[in-house]
């Protein structure tokens, strides 16, 4: 079946999905292949859920007519979902980068349903086949198209803008995340800038962030560009008014207080500011959607439980958004501070160096009382007393057990893996 034929099928059916636990009625359902399952076995069970047909790859499974044979089904997701992409006609922003990109996207999403019908990545599906999903979502109504493209790997990024088309795109931030993937921070750096290639190869705009030394020189060459940030040169001014422990900024003469933490935050901010004013969306309006913006997911949150207040950061960690989170933190006005750190993962052979950059820092800057928890921190070196290491949350248990704690202005920042936000039943 060509793809054309299959955008017909397409057009009869409400949505694209590939999970059969969460078929949507009348959706057409791609059975995909993984490492350990083969997506067309479960075809017949998507058609008894709802599914209206489904695409697979073995011909031993196409069986009546509601199932499409094709090629490969992932290859067909993507030519599909860059088919429908290109028949809408609308404009798309992609953004990526190593930290802040979900928040930035929502940030986006935001200010710009202001004025526009728009259709953004939901929460993280930022990936191979998240993007196309999130391609096929997009229908007659929508008018612009918010896409979070995430990679770990080299060329991932560049398969993610061929698959989108996007018009418009950012960089949130160049930083040390998934180096085992990267390599280096080099690589980071050329495989995020992915996205500015497919946008200059096909002279589409970028939007900059100018005081972030990298994009300007990524971008120098380049004349399609929105700049935004502090200085006047920018198309968008901006002004920090402060950033502890919530960011508040000046834009266009008025006060934004916004529920997010950190000059990180800010960054996201500014983004979302600037692609706002390009796309036309009246100052008051880009004021009120940033202020009621709040983080969510363990996002730097801040929350309390009982007499502790707690930046809730346990989402994600890689030794930059850990050094900004601890930079952060060290400017905040605050008695008490107490911080946890758990082990940050996917650093290949930096994991030992980058561990024990964290701890030369906390043994530097004075912090308040730190929590190492993982097998990478307990490797580290460590000389202050002020600082502990635990092996394992078990033992931190233990010791928050027999040493309570009260009345403390926390930091809690980990990988995914070490799931931090446990902490918070431990106070
Ligand atoms: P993922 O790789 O999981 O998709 P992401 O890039 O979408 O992550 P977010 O989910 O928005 O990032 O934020 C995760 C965490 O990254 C935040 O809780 C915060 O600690 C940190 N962070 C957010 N923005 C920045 C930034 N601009 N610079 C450094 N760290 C940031
Ligand atoms: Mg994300």
């Amino acid at each position: 079946m060509n793809i054309e034929q299959l955008y017909q099928h397409f057009k009869e059916c409400t949505t694209a999905c590939t999970d059969t636990r969460k078929i949507d009625k009348n959706s057409l359902f791609f059975a995909l292949k993984g490492d350990n399952f083969n997506g067309n076995e479960f075809a017949s069970i998507a058609l008894e859920a709802g599914a209206k047909y489904c695409v697979v790859d073995e011909k031993r499974y196409a069986i009546d007519q509601r199932y499409l044979l094709v090629e490969n089904v992932l290859e067909t997701l993507q030519n599909l979902a860059t088919f429908h992409r290109d028949k809408l006609a609308i404009p798309v922003i992609a953004l990526t980068g190593s930290n802040g990109k979900t928040t930035t996207k929502e940030l986006i999403n935001a200010v710009l349903s202001k004025k526009y019908k728009t259709t953004a990545t939901i929460g993280n599906l930022n990936n191979h086949i998240g993007v196309p999903l999130t391609l096929l979502r997009m229908n007659e109504a929508t008018e612009i198209g918010i896409v979070e493209m995430g990679a770990n790997h080299p060329k991932e990024i560049g398969l993610l803008a061929a698959i989108a088309h996007p018009d418009y795109g950012l960089i949130t931030n160049f930083g040390k995340a998934h180096l085992e993937g990267f390599g280096s921070i080099e690589g980071v750096i050329k495989a995020k800038s992915e996205l500015y290639d497919y946008l200059m190869a096909n002279l589409k705009t970028i939007f900059v962030n100018e005081n972030d030394p990298l994009q300007v020189q990524q971008t120098q060459n380049y004349d399609k560009v929105f700049k935004f940030g502090l200085r006047t040169s920018t198309d968008t001014m901006l002004e920090i008014i402060n950033t502890q422990p919530y960011v508040t900024l000046s834009y266009n003469g008025s006060v934004i207080k916004s529920q997010l933490t950190g000059t990180y935050n800010f960054n996201n901010i500014a983004v979302a500011i600037a692609v706002g004013s390009y796309f036309k969306i009246e100052p008051n309006h880009i004021k009120n959607a940033i202020e009621d913006y709040t983080p969510t997911n363990n996002r730097s949150q801040i929350l309390k439980k009982g007499s502790n207040t707690i930046i809730m950061d346990a989402y994600n960690a890689n030794p930059t958004s850990m050094m900004a989170a601890l930079e952060n933190f060290k400017q905040l006005n605050q008695g008490g501070k107490m911080i946890f750190l758990g082990d940050m993962f996917e650093l290949g052979k930096t994991a030992e160096s980058e561990h024990q950059s964290i701890v030369d820092y906390l043994e530097q800057n004075e912090l308040g009382k730190v929590h190492l928890i993982g097998k990478n921190f307990y490797k580290t070196n460590v000389t202050h007393s002020n600082i502990q290491k635990f092996e394992t949350f078990e033992a931190l248990k233990l010791n928050l057990q027999q040493h309570p704690i009260k009345d403390s202005f926390l930091l809690i920042k980990g990988s995914r893996g070490m799931a931090l936000e446990r902490i918070l039943e431990l106070l």
